[in-house]
Parts: C-alpha cells; structure tokens; sequence
C-alpha cells in the first residue's frame, strides 16, 4: 500500500463528502469474494427467454417510434414537422442506445451463455450501429481492468494539468464547458475511436480499425479487428445504398441524428458513471483492480429511461464488479451490493430540475463537465480534481 488508505479517506469524506470514500488496502472486510458472497447466486445466471426478449423489445421500439413518427408526420399539419422531427431524434436516440448497450453486455458474456450467439448478436447491432464489436470489446475489457488509473485508464483519464493555467481556467468556464459538451457530443465517439482521445496519455493517437494498434490490441486480435471493420464498412455499404434510394437527407433525418445521439449517450455515460468532482483517480502506487472498480456512481436518469437504457445508468457499481453478469441480475443484485459497501458504496441519484431525474442527470453532467477537467495529487497521495 502507498500512504494513501483509511487515514487519507477520512480527512477526504469530511472535506468532500461519501463519494470521496476509498477502501483501505488491504480491506480485509471488502473483497471481490464478500461482494460476490453477499449476492443470491441465482442473480449471476443468463437466460435466452430474458435477454432475447429485451433484443426483440427493443427491435420493437425502434420499429413503433420510427412508424409513429411517420404516421404524425403524415397526419399533422406541416408546421409541425420540427416537433415530431425533434420527439423522433429525442427517443430514437434512446431506443439506438438501449440496442448499443445490449451489444456491449454482448462482448462481456453477459447476455447469454453462448459465446457464438453473443457475437453475432453483438456484431450485427454494434456494426449496425457504426461500432467496431471487437475491437471495442477489447478496448473495454481494458477500461473494465484499469478503471480510474490515471496510466492505463482507458476512457476519460483526467488532465494532470496547472489549474492556474489560462487554457484549464478556459475549460471550466461556462463557454469553455459548453464548447467541451458540443465537441463530445459531434465529435467525442469517434474522436476516441480514430485516436484514443480521453484514453491513457502514452496511447494517444492509437486507433480501434488498426490491427497494429499495439497499446490496444495483441498481435493475436488482427483478424477480430479487421472483421470489426468489415462490419462497420458494409453497414456504410447498407446506408450509401439508402441515400441513393431515399436521398441523403432521408438517411440524415431517420438514421444519422439518432445514431449520432446515441453515441452522445455512450460517451456521456462512460464520464457520468466514473466522474464525480468528489470522486478521486489513482496513480499506480495506490491503485488497485477494487479500487478503481469501487470508484463507480450508480446515477439515475428517472425510471423509464433506466428501464430502457437496461438499468445501464443505474447498476453500474455491479456491472463494474462482475461484467459478465446479465443487466437483469446486477440491478436486482444491486441493493445487496450497496448494504455489503456501506460508505463505500457509490450513488448520486442527483438532483431534479423540474421535478424530472432525466432533467437533472444533464444538469449534473454539465457541473461535472465543468469541474472535473484536472487533477493533482493530494495528502493522501490519491488525485483529487481541484
Ligand atoms: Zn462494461
């Protein structure tokens, strides 16, 4: 162990609050084995009726909202082609996203217990949706293992930047927060993809469609890579064959806004659920597998849309602990996670605005956006952001 532990969390929860919590290490209370001991076993089995029925669910909501928004387009005056365009983006970008994260449950074993039928499945919807299955599946393994390592983190590694600095002091400003969002939300998912922007610093500029992307992939991944772009490159094939039947701004209104959305909501969640201004990054001396698994918020975007994201935004503490769980049973496992933690136990159901979580989920993201942009080290030789 550092000189970080029980000594540091205490002076870190007065100061910041619960989130700030950390495991001593070693925690001889908390381990991967308690964790898995205080959930009823039946909740780690997959079921084919289950997980197949939220995948034929989900199909059907892609369907009804698309033919919904055709019939109130066809039936309502013109004048209110902009709302019904806007409902049609706003749920479709869900429903896109609920289908994305079953793909994701998919490349971590967790939908069913067939590695063929997770594969194809996650394949045909990762592709479809503009993502490279394998490749992505590996690269996540990795965010999985290193959660929260400010080395070998493989998604939104925090800035070890002066926080006296013009450009920092820029960034945490509202024009500089709302500039961050919009870049994240046109360019962030691809951005990642192409160079690994957001991921560890010595892996910049590594890129998911390259077999010799050595910090990201082992020689022996070359043909999943190649076959995830396969997939990427024939759903580009599908959707150029779409505009030169419907026409280019057909696959805009229907496809592109949607799926665009959905991958806002990919890199929105993967920050929300690791970020927290209270929420401290480690360097490898303090580092450990639990630790940064631990360092996971459970958050809420209000009931239904929990529901549909399949309780992604939700569970996540459990998902980060035994990924290859179905979703079903990490949010049913979830409350006997959270009795077993105590303090440790990460949750910021947020606040409302207007009386709605989903509201209040993007109120909180924009506070974390603007306040958690670097960190240093503290007393406790944990990162804080400051
Ligand atoms: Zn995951």
């Amino acid at each position: 162990m550092g000189k970080g532990g029980s000594a540091g969390k205490s002076s870190a929860v007065e100061r910041l609050g619960p989130l700030a919590a950390t495991i001593p290490e070693p925690s001889k209370e908390i381990t991967k084995g308690s964790i898995r001991a205080a959930i009823p076993p039946h909740l780690f089995q997959r079921s084919y009726v289950h997980s197949l029925g939220h995948l034929v669910m989900d199909l059907l909501w892609v369907a009804a909202t698309w033919l919904l928004a055709l019939q109130a387009a066809s039936v309502l005056p013109s004048g209110f082609a902009p709302l019904v365009w806007a409902a049609y983006w706003f749920y479709q970008g869900i429903n896109l996203t609920a289908l994305w994260v079953l793909a994701h449950e998919c490349g971590h074993g967790g939908f069913t217990d067939s590695r063929l039928v997770n594969d194809i499945v996650g394949f045909v919807l990762h592709s479809a949706l503009l993502t490279p299955y394998f490749s992505w599946a590996i690269t996540h393994a990795k965010h999985h293992h290193y959660t929260n390592h400010m080395t070998n983190g493989e998604t939104w590694v925090p800035s070890t930047a002066n926080p006296e600095k013009a450009s920092v002091k820029f960034a945490k400003s509202p024009i500089g927060t709302i500039r961050r969002i919009v870049v994240v939300a046109l360019l962030g998912w691809y951005t990642y993809l192409f160079t690994n922007a957001t991921g560890a610093k010595q892996n910049a500029g590594q890129s998911h469609f390259s077999p010799s992307s050595r910090a990201l992939f082992k020689a022996k991944d070359a043909n999943l890579v190649r076959a995830s772009n396969l997939g990427m490159i024939a759903c580009l094939a599908v959707l150029a064959k779409c505009v030169s039947v419907w026409g280019f701004s057909a696959v805009f209104f229907n496809y592109l806004v949607p799926q665009t959305i959905c991958n806002f909501y990919l890199c929105a969640i993967t920050f929300m659920q690791h970020t927290h201004e209270s929420v401290p990054h480690f360097n490898s001396e303090e580092w450990t597998w639990l630790r940064g698994a631990l360092s996971t918020i459970d958050r809420s975007m209000g009931s239904h849309v929990d529901w549909r994201l399949h309780h992604i935004v939700d569970s996540h503490v459990v998902h980060h602990i035994f990924s290859d769980m179905p979703f079903y049973g990490a949010k049913a496992a979830t409350p006997y996670v959270k009795e077993h933690l105590g303090i440790y136990y990460k949750s910021n159901l947020g606040s409302k605005v207007l009386g709605s979580e989903y509201l209040g989920y993007w109120k909180d993201f924009y506070s974390s956006m603007s306040r958690a942009v670097v960190v240093g080290v503290g007393e406790d030789n944990f990162m804080w952001f400051r």
